[in-house]
């Protein structure tokens, strides 16, 4: 069986404990992880805050941050296909995906990389005529990083990058579920030359390694992906260090579709949407919100492209569904389904647990038109779509904006003028408009309500890593005067 190791203070080590891992394809033990638990957080942690304040890294100077990120992003890109099998393996996700998405993962560090000699500080036009006075831009501190298991590498890059490049050290933490890609990530770190403490790797159980990370009294941040159950613990113990948090949860995401879209090409996207990456994805287009007059036409064209594609082992090329990441994943989204029809919820296709080996799930499409169905409400993180339909634009919009999340959105229309209303009328933090689940480093991505806060990608999301010092020099080499009045 394969082993895999912690990466701590520039040092490749095992953990407390260790688990198996299961491959989700067979259901069976494919490699054995470290499990860190509270003395290797802490050790981790302290490796961070050394490296930060008193290290190689400490006395780097932007540019050469930069530089080693550019050395992360070439060895990203050129162990895409390696690390790509690993998260394949290890989560189920298809080849065909993880093989492109880590190619792109080496954009980000580049992005990135190109940003952290960027990051400037600013003069200040103070009123007082013999000072000084400039906001310095600094590193927040050791940051948390804790993800899922679904694209580990992706979102990771989206915090490491601009950690990275405004200065911070940081312990990220792999989900338990699938760490091999991110500990194997960590090689690569070594081997771009990051001193010892500046990134750190690890993985454990929520409760005794997330929860021990989190509220770490070194920690100053905690960048969060995952369910907004978790993220409530992750703030509940940042009251314990005070640290600040951005959250990237889930999304209940509405896909509306007009009748004059182009139909196929909706249809296409709405595939991708809801059963790439068989659904485990935050942004997944999950609630399809269709015009009455196209409904049943829509429908047939997505039934057909839903019972055509490709089930089978997430390592073969051809793949197109793969298994979900667990088995606990898959009896979530089968009980879903079975309280939705209970609710009234009908079957168009799927629907179904498939025997045998492996968390398979089948593309399932639910007709929940004048149905109360949690299906509508709760989110899966598969790939299960529920349809309604609606008369009028206004209809469309309050069905689009009825939900506690606000992460994502899809809009098909040729209407140009109802675009624009949509764009500015739909509460979430992403409108595509005639395409779905595009991304790019460029492009801050977000959530509203429940899908958290805070954005990652783009400029800002490198600033958010900083924080200010005002400093204040005065000028004049008269004494002080009277040192009973604020200056
Ligand atoms: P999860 O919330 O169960 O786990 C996420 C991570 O949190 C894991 O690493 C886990 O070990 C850790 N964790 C668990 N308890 C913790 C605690 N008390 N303190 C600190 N860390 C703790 O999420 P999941 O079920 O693995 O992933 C699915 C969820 O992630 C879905 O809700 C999905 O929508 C969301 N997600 C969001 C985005 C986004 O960018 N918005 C992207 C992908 C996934």
């Amino acid at each position: 069986m394969q082993r895999f190791q912690l990466y701590i203070d520039g040092a490749f080590c095992d953990g407390e404990a260790s688990f198996e891992s299961l491959d989700p394809a067979t259901g069976t033990a494919w490699a054995q992880m470290p499990e860190a638990r509270e003395a290797d957080v802490d050790r981790a942690v302290e490796s961070a805050h050394k490296a930060l304040y008193d290290g190689a890294w400490s006395r780097m100077t932007a540019t050469q941050r930069g530089k080693l990120l550019y050395k992360l992003a070439d060895l990203v890109a050129a162990n895409a296909s390696r690390l790509a099998e690993l998260e394949t393996r290890d989560t189920g996700k298809i080849i065909r995906e993880t093989s492109a998405q880590i190619a792109y993962v080496a954009e980000y560090y580049r992005y990135y990389a190109g940003i952290a000699d960027k990051i400037e500080g600013s003069y200040l036009p103070i009123d007082k005529p013999d000072m000084e006075v400039w906001l310095r831009r600094e590193p927040v501190g050791v940051v948390a990083m804790v993800v899922p298991w679904n694209s580990q590498l992706f979102l990771s890059a989206v915090k490491v990058g601009p950690a990275l490049a405004a200065g911070c050290t940081l312990v990220l933490k792999a989900s338990e579920d699938g760490p091999a890609p991110l500990l194997e990530f960590a090689r690569l770190v070594h081997e771009a030359g990051f001193p010892p403490g500046v990134v750190n790797v690890i993985t454990g159980f929520g409760p005794s390694c997330g929860a021990a990370l989190g509220r770490h009294p070194r920690i100053a941040h905690v960048a969060f992906t995952g369910g907004p159950e978790t993220a409530r613990h992750v703030v509940r113990n940042s009251a314990e260090n005070l640290a600040s948090t951005s959250l990237e949860l889930g999304g209940k995401s509405p896909f509306i579709v007009f009748a004059d879209a182009d139909l196929e090409s909706a249809a296409n996207a709405q595939v991708a949407g809801i059963f790439a990456a068989t659904g485990q994805s935050c942004v997944a287009g999950s609630r399809l919100i269709v015009e009455r007059s196209v409904k049943d036409r829509f429908i047939a064209i997505l039934k057909r492209k839903a019972e055509a594609v490709r089930i089978g082992s997430p390592l073969d090329m051809a793949t197109e569904v793969g298994p979900l990441a667990t088995a606990r994943q898959r009896q979530h989204i089968s009980e879903l389904v079975e309280r939705s029809t209970a609710a009234g919820a009908r079957i168009v296709t799927g629907g179904w647990m498939p025997e045998g080996g492996g968390f398979y799930y089948p593309p399932t499409i639910l007709d929940c038109d004048g149905v109360d169905s949690p299906s509508l409400v709760e989110e899966f993180f598969g790939p299960v779509l529920s349809v309604v339909s609606f008369e009028t634009e206004e209809e469309a919009l309050l069905l689009a904006n009825d939900t506690v999340y606000g992460l994502a959105s899809g809009v098909f229309t040729q209407n140009l003028t109802r675009a624009h209303r949509l764009m500015k009328g739909i509460r979430a933090g992403v409108v595509w408009v005639n395409t779905y689940r595009a991304v790019s480093p460029i492009a801050p991505f977000g959530g509203f309500g429940l899908s958290g806060h805070g954005r990652e990608g783009g400029l800002a999301a490198a600033l958010d890593y900083t924080r200010t010092k005002t400093v204040w020099l005065r000028t004049s080499d008269d004494p002080i005067p009277d040192p009973f009045v604020m200056r």
